[in-house]
């Protein structure tokens, strides 16, 4: 959501005469777009804070702008703690920020904008390729909703973004259209809870939205993120199966495998509802990758309550997960739970999960070995020779892509296989797996494909 927010707050920079500059140094215009999602987040965001000011005493004329959730919680404690800051503005006051950035050029003052509205503010579709990109997207993201009604005791997210609050769809599906038009191919429908996305408002429901977007000539993949396990509809289930861009992936937080845990955290769900889903999901979808987010350490987690949820893995066996200790967050409730874990027990509970997991997700990707996947081709690995040597020595170029299932591969283009300016970016490569490493897999090309579309690609290992 905030890289979103990020590409959001460069589009509609845009027009005005500050362009992006990798180097903050010489930057006229310093903007932080914030997380409040963890406290280590929130750290980083003032340590960094810090670490400006000498900039903007040497050049006082530097408008350093704060934004996201953090600037929305904090408002002008941000001011009080660092006074070389010049502008607070929250989550809800991204689409007037050229506004406040003219309004401090102008009279020098302070801002803080940290009001909330119930109506989404749009950016006018921008057509990607009239930005000034040295580097294309081949993968977009797109928010469909914003906020979350849901309550879950450990998060901010109600707290800092307000309340759910859906796009319209025309509106989702026009700027769809804009990316595919600028090379796109791939789009990440957003939002903290898709599955609930139009329903205050009675509009589309989410696979209808979803229908909607897989009829949109030129786009090759769609994913989206997050579900919430108590809203996932039959519906939404049978859509793996029916939409031929639908990747065949879904990430399912379960945050915890105890129903205690679950009930304290305010998930609304049971252990036994949520391998329900798994069940319908692996039915429906029968090579479906599933991805969750744990969180360990919850007050009142006791080693039984973690057992289960190392039980829960194994009884679902997950392509990956995203772990986290848990940490107090202000506002929400869990903050204010007796029977906190401490961080030592938390640390190692951490680190007995993910290597518990790491056995799972090395067991999905050798199950791909030998299989032939195909890859949308994202850029070169950041393990590769020169870029000025690719060129000459292609034979040594290393590409970086995502199957369908979002897995990492990477692939040396060999020579002999495929004629050396047949892979680039934005390509969709045929890749027969050989290698399977815990969070990567390689292989090697055997044919770049002609069409982009599901159920027309052909395979030549
Ligand atoms: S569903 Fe729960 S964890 Fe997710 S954003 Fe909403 S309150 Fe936070």
């Amino acid at each position: 959501m905030n890289v979103y927010d990020s590409e959001q707050i460069e589009k509609l920079l845009a027009p005005s005469r500050y362009k992006i500059n990798s180097s903050f140094e010489v930057a006229d215009l310093i903007i932080i777009n914030t997380c409040a999602i963890r406290e280590k987040a929130e750290q980083k965001v003032f340590s960094f804070l810090g670490r400006l000011a000498d900039i903007k005493r040497r050049r006082p004329n530097l408008i350093i702008g704060v934004g996201g959730c953090v600037a929305q919680q904090e408002g002008k404690k941000i001011l009080k703690r660092m006074p070389h800051v010049d502008l607070v503005f929250g989550t809800h006051a991204i689409y007037r920020l050229p506004y406040l950035i003219e309004k401090i050029e102008t009279e020098r003052c302070s801002l803080i904008d940290v009001e909330m509205s119930e109506v989404i503010e749009e950016l006018e579709s921008v057509i990607e390729s009239s930005l000034d990109r040295t580097d294309p997207k081949v993968t977009s993201f797109v928010t469909i909703m914003r906020g979350c009604d849901n309550f879950c005791t450990y998060c901010v997210v109600p707290y800092v973004r307000g309340r759910e609050t859906s796009r319209f769809p025309e509106s989702i599906v026009n700027e769809v259209k804009c990316l595919v038009k600028s090379g796109v191919q791939e789009v990440t429908l957003l939002g903290q809870n898709v599955n609930s996305y139009g329903k205050k408002e009675n509009l589309n429901s989410f696979p209808q939205l979803l229908g909607r977007v897989n009829e949109i000539d030129g786009l090759f993949r769609i994913r989206f993120t997050t579900s919430h396990p108590k809203d996932l509809s039959d519906d939404l289930i049978s859509a793996f199966k029916n939409m031929d861009k639908l990747c065949n992936h879904i990430h399912l937080p379960v945050q915890s495998g105890a129903n205690r845990i679950l009930k304290r955290m305010n998930r609304k769900y049971t252990r036994e509802l949520y391998l329900e889903k798994i069940d319908k999901l692996r039915n429906n979808c029968l090579d479906i990758a599933v991805t969750s987010d744990i969180i360990v350490g919850f007050p009142g987690e006791t080693r039984a309550d973690f057992e289960e949820t190392l039980d829960l893995i194994k009884e679902v066996e997950f392509d990956g997960i995203f772990a986290f200790k848990y940490s107090d967050r202000p506002n929400a409730p869990a903050a204010r739970f007796t029977n906190k874990i401490t961080e030592q027990e938390k640390k190692d509970r951490l680190q007995i999960l993910l290597n518990f997991q790491e056995y799972f997700t090395t067991k999905k990707n050798r199950a791909l070995v030998g299989s032939n996947e195909l890859v949308l081709v994202e850029g070169l690995s950041k393990k590769r020779v020169d870029k000025d040597d690719a060129q000459s020595k292609c034979q040594y170029v290393q590409w970086t892509g995502r199957t369908e299932a979002n897995k990492v591969v990477n692939f040396i283009q060999s020579e002999g296989v495929i004629p050396g300016d047949r892979i680039s970016k934005g390509k969709i490569v045929n890749v027969k797996i050989e290698k399977a490493c815990s969070h990567s897999l390689s292989g090697k090309p055997v044919q770049v494909e002609i069409s982009a579309l599901k159920g027309e690609q052909s395979y030549a290992a």
